[in-house]
């Protein structure tokens, strides 16, 4: 049975000052058996979360949002998979506001998870379309050619192994206030499986966790949680709520029971 994983992406929100405080709050407000949580602060910020989260329950695992492609060099203002050694033990790459203001390609994104991987961190890969691929019947197109960019020679023992995940978030929901349906977003995990069954994972797709993000709240989670494709959520506001995130991962948990995965 695949895992059930809620991950919360702070964004650029939350100071070293007040995110330990936060995490702390939320931990305790999500202890659900069965359902991985992480938490992914700010960079600098990550130092703050590891130490309040390692008081009070270390089983919130903590997350970098990035991590650069390459492993040192003249990257002004960037961050490698070395450096967060002791910080994270997950990392989200290639989130669409980073394609969009980074310009970062789905080549870098593959490099990224290989350096992620090395690195020892559990990568989340972001994959979606934007609203006018979605209009023009292209979504599963746009999402097949991101999983062929970032995905093509990895190995997919490694991968699996190193515990990947992939989260599908439509551009256009993400931020918005307008959730895909769960139908939808269901359809897509089955069509990202296939787009790895295409690359070669055969049987090892159907291991992938993968999560839906974009305008998830406490109030429509239960949309994508009641779908067998769909193994959780990449959670962006409404994760920096304590009330949002406790519904959020209660509903979570009753996924995580219903396959078994409770102790
Ligand atoms: C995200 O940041 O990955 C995200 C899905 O954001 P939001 O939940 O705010 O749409």
């Amino acid at each position: 049975m695949r895992e059930v994983v809620v991950a919360a992406n702070w964004k650029m929100h939350t100071t070293p000052a007040d995110a330990g405080e936060l995490a702390r709050t939320i931990a305790s407000r999500t202890r659900e058996s069965g359902v991985t949580r992480v938490i992914c602060p700010p960079y600098v910020c990550l130092a703050a979360v590891g130490a309040a989260l390692a008081d009070d329950d270390p089983d919130v695992a903590v997350g970098a949002q990035n991590v650069h492609h390459e492993l040192a060099g003249a990257y002004t203002g960037e961050i490698s998979a070395p450096m967060l050694a002791g910080l994270a033990t997950w990392v989200i790459v290639g989130h669409s506001e980073r394609r969009r203001d980074a310009g970062e390609t789905d080549e870098q994104i593959g490099r990224k998870l290989e350096r992620a991987m090395d690195a020892d961190l559990r990568p989340i890969l972001c994959v979606g379309e934007q609203l006018e691929e979605r209009e023009r019947g292209e979504a599963s197109e746009v999402v097949d050619r991101q999983l062929r960019g970032a995905m093509a020679g990895h190995d997919p023992a490694r991968t699996t192994g190193h515990g990947l995940v992939i989260a599908y978030e439509p551009v256009w929901a993400i931020g918005t206030g307008r959730n895909a349906t769960g139908t939808d977003a269901a359809a897509m995990a089955d069509a990202i499986r296939a787009s790895l069954g295409g690359l070669g994972w055969a049987d090892r797709a159907d291991d992938v966790p993968v999560l839906y993000g974009g305008s998830v709240t406490s109030g429509n989670i239960g949309a994508f949680l009641g779908e067998p494709s769909i193994d959780g959520a990449l959670v962006g506001g409404a994760s920096l709520k304590p009330d949002e995130m406790a519904g959020i991962v209660a509903r979570a948990g009753i996924t995580a029971r219903a396959r078994g995965l409770a102790g």
